[in-house]
C-alpha cells in the first residue's frame, strides 16, 4: 500500500519518537502509529468523507482513535481546550443562516438551498459553521 499523500520514510524519521511502538502496555499494535497518520493525512488531503478511506489502512476506529490523540495532544500543548460537539448535531443538515433543520443534502452534493430561508450553502462551509456554534448553542440551551 502506498498512497501519494503518505509519508516518505524521511517524513516519518521526525515524528515517529512521539509514538509508541506498542499500542496499550502488554498488546501489541494491530495496525502501525504511522499507518493511521497516513490515514489521516489521506483523508484530510483529499477531503473526502471517512467512509471512502481506502480500506488498507485499517478499521475507522483506530484511525479514529488516534485523531482524537493528536487532537487532545496538540490541544493540551497550545494550552486550548478540545471541544467535541455531541456526534448526533445535525451539522450539515441545519441551516446556518436561520437555524432550521432540514434533510441531510444528497450524496455528493456540494451545494444546497436551504428551504426555509432560500440562503445557499456550501455544504461543509455550512457544517463547519454551525459546528463553531455548537459550545455557544450548549451554552444557550443550558441557561
Ligand atoms: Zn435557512
Amino acid at each position: 500500500m502506498a498512497y501519494s499523500t503518505d509519508l516518505t520514510d524521511a517524513q516519518w524519521n521526525a515524528p515517529r519518537g512521539l509514538f509508541s511502538p506498542r499500542g496499550r502496555p502488554g498488546r501489541r499494535a494491530r495496525i502501525s502509529a504511522r499507518r493511521k497518520v497516513n490515514a489521516i493525512l489521506w483523508l484530510a488531503r483529499t477531503g473526502a468523507p471517512w467512509r471512502y478511506r481506502p480500506r488498507a489502512y485499517g478499521p475507522w476506529g483506530a484511525i479514529w482513535q488516534q485523531f482524537r490523540r493528536q487532537l487532545e495532544y496538540k490541544t493540551g500543548w497550545y494550552g486550548t481546550e478540545l471541544v467535541v460537539a455531541d456526534r448526533w448535531f445535525a451539522s450539515s443538515k441545519t441551516c446556518s443562516d436561520c437555524g432550521v433543520r432540514n434533510g441531510e443534502p444528497k450524496r455528493g452534493q456540494a451545494t444546497w438551498v436551504c428551504p426555509s430561508c432560500g440562503a445557499k450553502h456550501d455544504r461543509d462551509l455550512n457544517a463547519a459553521t454551525n459546528l463553531a456554534r455548537w459550545p455557544t448553542l450548549q451554552l444557550e440551551a443550558a441557561a
